[in-house]
């Protein structure tokens, strides 16, 4: 895909640190890290997000995602971490090619993926909410 970042880190146009490759997907870590070892794993062919990628593909991404878990536990002592996939604009996704950030947690290493917005209100509505989806 012409002018996407994480296709030209693929054929290694753009430098990437890579921390992980197989025949589906490769990792590496994230330029603007939140912490330490922040990383991104993406397919190597080009999918925009979860939504336009087939689920045995996808679980080839999630696949290398555990294999980057484990490396980061056995090596680094890894016992914290958040997976996050941003999919479309308005769920903040800014690089459209499909990623998933592992990003490693320790104590007091400043980071802070909470939601500041919960509507607990909302609970009224489940049973109507779950009729939307027969
Ligand atoms: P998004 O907001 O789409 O979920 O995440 C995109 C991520 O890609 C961001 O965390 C950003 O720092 C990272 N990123 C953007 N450009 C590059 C790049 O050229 N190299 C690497 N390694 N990461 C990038
Ligand atoms: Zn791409």
């Amino acid at each position: 895909m012409e002018n996407c970042i994480f296709c030209k880190i693929v054929n290694g146009e753009l430098k990437s640190w890579k921390v992980y490759e197989d025949e589906h997907a490769l990792a590496f870590l994230d330029i603007n890290p939140v912490t330490k070892f922040h990383t991104v794993v993406i397919p190597k062919a080009h999918y925009v997000n979860v939504l336009d990628i087939s689920g045995e593909l996808f679980s080839h991404v999630m696949n290398a995602v555990k294999n980057v878990v484990e490396l980061y536990k056995n090596k680094l002592g890894v016992e914290n971490l958040q997976l996050v996939h941003n999919a479309g604009h308005y769920a903040q996704q800014d690089v459209f090619h499909l990623h998933v950030h592992i990003v490693p947690r320790a104590v007091g290493d400043g980071g802070n993926l909470k939601w500041p917005l919960a509507n607990p209100q909302w609970r009224d509505e489940f049973d109507d909410m779950l009729k939307k989806l027969v």
